[in-house]
């Protein structure tokens, strides 16, 4: 949805970049997690996740352990690591902002003077600074204190600095789940050269095919010129296997018919479409269409802080349509395995069965049952993030448990949590950007709202 000032249309020439997560390297020593699995088709109340050299060895209710296994009884909520297809991490840095008016498209607001003054100036000013880096550093950290292990809506190559995983930028994973297609995300597809346009259909047709995620449609449900982009889409041959749809707040029932037909996916931001435009996109009618859907958070200035906060946003949501669209299962899939078949990644992420990546979060159980606790957790539930069997965030005692370290100590919403990020510190990095928001009358927003 972002007006960026550059363009963030890239070609993802990058299949020699590694997965280097900061924490150490793979876990070579198998680890075992406890605790009541989701999946995330299925609910396992006494599972055990096995997980070795950076992937999920076993999982399920009978998994047989090796010698030398250490052993973690987690007493929460297993599920795979949040898969986050719709963000812009460097804005992330950039406290909330509450529109006082609803707009009609993103051509709208982006005009308006109070969001150059609130987020494009002291973003952009940033980036002149040459913090660009550091901002998507702490974006990454933000993510991960969401639940994310893999995002999208990075800046460049340069800024990956092996905390999530950059989708757009690394789809080859950790290089060893052989070749798979190339991940394309651009903000204003209809402003591809025709060159851009060519190498996008390349990849759309590749063997293994990628995936191209572009923002279309974004304004209120009646507003002609978003309603519009879906036509110049089709006029652009972009109704193609492998495309996915951020926003659609105007699509018609009729349009998502047709993406059924395409097999074109549907990511949805339902906190960011209403904050922005008094509205979201409908949801029932990609439903029932057959429209595989995403959750997304967008970005947290008018959407969540990462995938927990908008998986409980939706969940609310759904809550006021009557009856509601979706089970609480139906938005985890959203967040975990259907985002994954977006991108051609099912066989790698979201999943915890075995072969795909150790990429997982552990969520303190709450209510009626594992799911619900997935989508009711606030960034206090979260106990465990491991990125590629790489711990990077967590409680403190469990995080030390499995790393032997007590790692970098911070404070979620007063609780204790404990992250590794390299060789500078978060704390560090909070300074720098604080420091230089300082000049813009703001501050740096906060890793979480906390109920705000
Ligand atoms: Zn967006």
């Amino acid at each position: 949805m972002r007006r960026m000032h550059r363009r963030l249309f890239r070609l993802c020439c990058i299949v020699c970049l590694l997965f280097v997560p900061f924490a150490s390297p793979a876990q070579k020593t198998p680890i075992a997690l406890i605790g009541t699995l989701v999946t995330p088709q299925e609910v396992v109340p006494q599972g055990t996740v096995l997980i070795q050299n950076g992937r999920i060895l076993a999982s399920g209710a009978d998994v047989k352990l090796p010698a030398g296994t250490k052993v973690v009884h987690t007493d929460g909520v297993i599920a795979p690591g949040l898969i986050d297809l719709h963000n812009h991490l460097t804005w992330n840095v950039l406290p909330r902002w509450k529109p006082i008016q609803e707009f009609g498209s993103r051509y709208d607001w982006q005009q308006k003077p109070i969001s150059k003054i609130l987020l494009t100036v002291p973003h952009d000013a940033l980036v002149k600074e040459g913090l660009e880096c550091e901002m998507e550093r702490y974006a990454e950290v933000k993510a991960i204190s969401e639940g994310e292990t893999s995002v999208t809506g990075s800046p460049h190559l340069s800024c990956v600095h092996g905390l999530a995983r950059n989708l757009d930028y690394d789809p080859e994973l950790d290089g060893s789940f052989g070749h798979l297609g190339k991940i394309l995300y651009d903000v204003f597809p209809f402003q591809m050269s025709e060159p851009e346009l060519i190498a996008a259909k390349e990849v759309l047709s590749a063997q293994p095919r990628g995936a191209l995620l572009i923002h279309v449609a974004e304004g209120a449900p009646n507003d002609a010129s978003a309603a519009r982009e879906f036509t110049m889409l089709k006029g652009r041959g972009l109704l193609r296997p492998g495309v996915s749809l951020i926003h659609g707040v105007a699509l018609k029932p009729e349009d998502f018919a047709e993406m059924a037909k395409q097999d074109v996916g549907f990511i949805w931001s339902p906190r960011s479409n209403i904050e922005l435009y008094g509205d979201t996109a409908n949801v029932a009618a990609a439903q029932s269409a057959g429209v595989r859907i995403a959750l997304a958070p967008d970005w947290s200035p008018t959407g969540s802080d990462g995938l927990l906060g908008e998986l409980n946003y939706a969940s609310i949501w759904n809550q006021t349509q009557s009856p509601p669209l979706f089970t609480e299962r139906d938005l985890v899939l959203m967040a975990t395995s259907n985002a994954a078949e977006l991108v051609g990644l099912s066989g790698q992420l979201g999943s915890l069965a075995a072969g795909h990546a150790a990429d997982l979060m552990v969520v303190r159980k709450s209510g009626q049952d594992a799911y619900w606790s997935l989508t009711h957790a606030s960034p206090q539930d979260l106990q465990l993030v491991l990125i590629g069997g790489v711990p990077m965030y967590g409680d403190p005692a469990i995080f030390e448990q499995l790393t032997g370290s007590q790692g970098e100590r911070l404070e979620v919403c007063g609780t204790p949590k404990a992250v590794v990020v390299g060789a500078k510190s978060l704390a560090e990095t909070e300074k720098t950007l604080d420091d230089a928001l300082h000049q813009f009358g703001t501050k740096l927003a906060p890793l979480a709202e906390c109920g705000n």
